[in-house]
């Protein structure tokens, strides 16, 4: 699906928070939109020592969202500090689950577009 005014604001949020917060520890930043409005964004933390227990940008922007209660997203990116679009890893798609079946946006050689998170976790449930 072709992405609109308001995912590519998403994507320009993302994007200008991670060229900001840009460290040794942080390359990646998303932008959250949820079904009632409300926009939250967060950066990846890396765990130099342990890998697999680094936190995507998606967590902290999801954390964050979940603090507030917030509970359903419509929409998810994550950009990195080159400007480029990132798919959600396997451990995000699940947790992004957890909060609805949002549209997320990603990026092919033509540009970006956007599918349901169902589209990239068909049969999540079984
Ligand atoms: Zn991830």
């Amino acid at each position: 699906m072709e992405i609109n005014d308001q995912d590519k604001e998403l994507m320009s949020i993302a994007e200008k928070l991670i060229k900001k917060r840009k460290s040794d520890l942080s390359t990646v930043g998303s932008a959250l939109m949820t079904t009632n409005g409300e926009i939250y964004t967060g950066v990846n933390i890396e765990q130099i020592h342990s890998s697999p227990c680094s936190m995507c940008a998606e967590y902290a922007a999801i954390g964050k969202m979940h603090s507030k209660a917030d509970q359903e997203i419509e929409t998810i990116v994550a950009v990195t500090s080159e400007g480029q679009i990132l798919p959600p890893c396997g451990k995000c798609r699940e947790m992004i689950r957890q909060f609805g079946n949002p549209y997320v946006i990603l990026k092919k050689e033509n540009g970006p577009f956007k599918v349901r998170l169902n589209d990239l976790i068909p049969y999540w449930e079984m």
